[in-house]
Order: structure tokens, then C-alpha cells, then sequence
């Protein structure tokens, strides 16, 4: 069914990732049937869809890493790759009935807030619909940062970015440059540097890469999750205790120390040369970026065929990269490991409230939402993963599975208490704003490094400044005193 033959959802969810697909779940459970899922992809799935480059897997457990409500006993290891993430994501469409509401291929171009109407009229790339309550489910990690190299387009070879990985490119036996040193460039550099002719890594800043253990789950483990389903529940518990432990080296900065001085050893461990090492040696305190887990990517700098630069690039020419100190890198491929945009995403650019401004508009640069969920002057949107909702120590899902139990509230505020929208007091969002803020500076998220937890204006806009326990307290019900109700 494309929208066109569908005027009126009650609910429309922009992105069928990680948590679109789990907005739609909650739905469902609620009773409620009138939505639709607009994905601009052919396929669900989000940033799992998408990333496919070599060796790409999760760094979070998977027993955490799913939602809790959609238990998978059948985890293979510890840490999943993408096509075992992409696989139950699939799963779970199936196993909740979403298809008949997924409206794969359909973008949405724009979501304007009808004023006379009471109601979001959406412009997608199929056709228009209205709908009462808006769901933005586009996820941070959607839309590729690609940098605005000088002299890019006169390249003569091949360029892409992981996020759009290039599987018909063979790289057997190729001159290889890669651009960024993240969570990204650290699982795919192991996989192609024995396959490439030559691989050149250019990092801007040396990433804290720790040590990962990823586990076979025996099949008899397994049987037992799937027997004993409260056998999993207690290991996902486990598990959540143990990451947001972590919490407080985050918070606590000078507790940083220790992981720093045991990432040394790992360094010291892996890398022979102490020419390289110096190279690889972080000069921000752990935790300020994110803090990257991998067994095979040190080793993987250690071969002959591999070179770190740290030289700046100055500029692209036809032939390959030339740094700062004069070099041309010839090369005949670049892949852009450079990210996302974050805290710039397109999608607030598409989306206006009550006064015909966009989100982006509205935010000028620094992304603001009361819970990172609701935003004044956007009636009836709910954001997923909005901003300052990411994490640097923990699953993700944890905020999204908060955020959704926050929505239904909503949901249910609206239908009892006959009021048609709502949207946050801007003394709300304020409160809730200069709070965040307040904390975040304690953290090591503020102790100096630039990441992409930061948005255009320097303030840190992607991330939680707490444990996730702290998040899912503040929002373990609908606050009806935070909002202003619109009719
Ligand atoms: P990223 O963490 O944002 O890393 C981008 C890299 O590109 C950084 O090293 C950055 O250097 C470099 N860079 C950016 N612009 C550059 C430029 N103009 N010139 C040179 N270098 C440049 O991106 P990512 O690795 O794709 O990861 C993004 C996020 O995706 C992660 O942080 C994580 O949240 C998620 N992810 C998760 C997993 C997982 O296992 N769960 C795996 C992959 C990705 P600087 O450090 O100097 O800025």
C-alpha cells in the first residue's frame, strides 16, 4: 500500500531502525493499529541496514543490545555482526505483524505542523498523509559525514564511505587510503589490510581502543535461554549492571586512570615500535571520544603493508592524497571512515512546528528537546534518540525502550484527558536544558577533546550526562505539568 491510499494515520513513524520498528512494537502492545512506519530505504533496518562494510558488529552485548521485550536466545557471540542485528530487527517485523504498516521507499520530504487542522501533513516521496502524532525514529547514525575535501573531485580512482560500502570494488592487491580512525574505520582496517596491496590510515586523532573478548555462546547456553527464559533475563541484567558501572569513570573523569593505563598496556602489547605507539597514543583523557573496543586492530597497524598518517591532508589530486609536509599519497581508493551527522541531521531540516520553522531553525546549530523527546513549539512529535540521549558507556536501547514507555504515556494522556495536542513548556525545556548542560560539565565528555558529541557550537548535544537509571526514572511516567496543552 503506498500513502496515497492513505489520507489519515493516527501516528506516523519516520525510520524502520532500531527505534522506529520498536515505537511501532509499542503500538501494537497498546492496541493501537492506525500507524505507519515511512522508511525512505527499500529495506528496515537503519544504521544496520546500511552498514555492511567488512567485519561490522556491535560493541555493545548483545543480550543487551535488543530490545527487552523481543528477547533473542539465539545470540552466536557476545558481540553480534550486522547481519545477525539485521536479521532480528527482521525478526521482529515479522513477529509482531509491522509489514501491512511499513511503507518502505517512502522519504519524507517534509512534516509541517497544520495549525488549523491540528494535525502533521507529511510530504513523502509517494504522496501526502496527515497524521495526528509524529514519530521521528531517523536515528543519529543515518546520514554519512562526508568531508568537503579541496580537490575531491578531480580524484581518478574510487571513493566511498563505510556507511556505503562498495562490495562490487575489489580492494585485492589496491593502494588504499583511509580517512578516520573511529568505531568504524577500527573494525573494517583489520579485515582489508591483508587483502589490499597497500593501506594508508590517516588519523586526525588517535583513538583509546581497549580490549574486546567476544565469546562463542555455547549451544547449550543457548537452550538454556530459550528453556529458561528468566535464565536470560538474569544475564541481560548482569550485563546492564556491569556497563552501567561504567557510568561513573564518565562522571568522575579522574577515574579515568585506570582504563587509560590498562589501554596503554594494550598499545605497548600490540605495537612493537615506539615510533607508532607514539603515534597511537591518545592525547585526551579516555571516554572524552568514544572509547573504541578491538582485539585485531592494533596488530593490523603492525603490518608491513600498513601506514598511520598523521600528517594533515592538505588537499585530493587526481592521483591520491597530498598531506601537509608536501607527500602525495598515490593511492587508488578512498574510504571515507568519517561518521555521521549527528547533531546537523537533514531530517530537522524537513520537519516544522507551530510557527513554520523547522527543528533545525528552532535549534540554531545546538539540537534542545524537554527529555530529549518533545520539543516546544512542535505539537505532538516525539523524538527518538533526540538529543542529548546517546551514550558513551552502554546499550542505546536502554534510552529508546525509556523514550517509548514515555511516548505511550502520551499517548494515553491524550486519549483520557480528550486534549488533541500537546507540547512542552518552553520553561520546561529550558529547565531541562540548562540541567543537562550543568551536569555534562563535570563529565569527561568536557574535559577538552573535540568529538562528535559536540554539535557546531561546541555544547554536547548527542549525549546522556548520567546513567541510563537516571534517564528511565525521569521519564518512568507522563508529566502533563510539563506541557502546554494546545486544544
Ligand atoms: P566517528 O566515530 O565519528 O569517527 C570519524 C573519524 O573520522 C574520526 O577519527 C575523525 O577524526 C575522522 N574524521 C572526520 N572528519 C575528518 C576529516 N575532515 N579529516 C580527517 N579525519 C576526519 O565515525 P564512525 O567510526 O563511523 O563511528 C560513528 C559512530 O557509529 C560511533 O561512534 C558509534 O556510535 C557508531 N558505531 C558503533 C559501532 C559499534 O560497534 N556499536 C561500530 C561502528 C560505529 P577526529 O577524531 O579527529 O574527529
Amino acid at each position: 500500500m503506498t500513502v496515497d491510499r492513505l489520507d489519515h494515520a493516527r501516528v506516523a513513524i519516520i525510520g524502520a531502525g532500531f527505534s522506529g520498528l520498536g515505537a511501532a512494537i509499542r503500538l501494537k502492545q497498546r492496541g493501537t493499529d492506525d500507524f505507519v512506519i515511512l522508511e525512505r530505504s527499500a529495506d528496515i533496518g537503519g544504521t544496520w541496514r546500511d552498514n555492511t562494510y567488512p567485519g561490522c558488529a556491535c560493541d555493545v552485548p548483545s543480550h543487551l543490545y535488543s530490545y527487552s521485550f523481543a528477547a533473542n536466545p539465539d545470540w552466536p557471540r557476545s558481540y553480534s555482526g550486522q547481519d545477525e542485528i539485521w536479521a532480528y530487527l527482521r525478526g521482529c517485523v515479522e513477529r509482531y505483524g509491522l509489514g501491512p504498516h511499513l511503507r518502505l521507499g517512502h522519504e519524507v520530504v517534509e512534516a509541517a505542523w497544520d495549525e488549523a487542522r491540528g494535525c502533521w501533513a507529511i510530504q513523502t516521496s509517494e504522496g501526502a498523509l496527515t497524521a495526528d502524532v509524529l514519530i521521528s525514529a531517523a536515528g543519529p547514525l543515518a546520514d554519512p559525514a562526508v568531508p568537503d575535501l579541496p580537490g575531491m573531485d578531480s580524484f581518478r580512482g574510487t571513493a566511498f564511505h563505510s556507511a556505503r560500502w562498495r562490495h562490487d570494488h575489489d580492494l585485492a592487491g589496491r593502494r588504499v587510503a583511509v580517512i578516520g580512525t573511529g568505531a568504524s574505520a577500527i573494525q573494517f582496517v583489520p579485515r582489508i589490510a591483508h587483502t589490499v596491496g597497500r593501506l594508508e590510515v590517516f588519523q586526525r586523532t588517535a583513538p583509546w581502543v581497549i580490549h574486546r573478548r567476544n565469546r562463542v555462546i555455547s549451544p547449550w547456553l543457548r537452550r538454556l535461554y530459550r528453556s529458561v527464559p528468566a535464565s536470560q533475563r538474569l544475564l541481560r541484567t548482569g550485563l546492564f549492571l556491569a556497563q552501567e558501572s561504567a557510568a561513573v569513570g564518565f562522571m568522575h573523569p579522574r577515574l579515568m586512570g585506570l582504563p587509560e593505563a590498562l589501554a596503554r598496556r594494550q598499545l605497548r602489547r600490540h605495537v612493537s615500535d615506539p615510533e607508532l605507539r607514539a603515534r597511537l597514543t591518545p592525547p585526551y583523557r579516555l571516554g572524552c571520544k568514544r572509547v573504541l573496543l578491538s582485539d585485531e586492530y592494533l596488530p593490523a597497524l603492525n603490518r608491513d603493508n600498513v601506514d598511520v598518517v598523521v600528517d594533515p591532508i592538505e588537499r585530493v589530486e587526481p592521483l591520491g592524497i597530498r598531506t601537509a609536509d608536501g607527500t602525495l599519497h598515490e593511492v587508488d581508493t578512498v574510504i571515507f571512515a568519517t561518521g555521521f551527522r549527528v547533531t546537523d541531521s537533514p531530517i530537522a531540516e524537513r520537519i516544522r512546528g507551530r510557527e513554520g520553522a523547522t527543528l533545525a531553525q528552532a535549534w540554531q546549530g545546538s539540537p534542545r528537546a524537554y527529555l530529549g523527546t518533545t520539543v516546544a513549539g512542535f505539537p505532538n512529535l516525539f523524538l527518538l534518540l533526540g538529543p542529548n540521549t546517546g551514550l558513551g558507556h552502554t546499550s542505546v536501547l536502554l534510552m529508546i525502550e525509556a523514550q517509548l514507555r514515555y511516548l505511550v504515556g502520551a499517548l494515553d494522556h491524550l486519549a483520557t484527558s480528550g486534549t488533541a495536542a500537546i507540547e512542552p513548556s518552553a520553561r520546561a525545556q529550558e529547565e531541562f536544558v540548562a540541567t543537562v548542560d550543568r551536569r555534562m560539565a563535570g563529565t569527561v565528555w568536557s574535559t577538552g577533546c573535540h568529538s562528535w558529541y559536540q554539535d557546531g557550537t561546541g555544547r554536547v548535544s548527542a549525549l546522556w550526562p548520567g546513567t541510563t537509571l537516571r534517564y528511565r526514572w525521569r521519564l518512568r511516567r507522563f508529566d502533563p505539568r510539563a506541557y502546554v496543552k494546545l486544544a
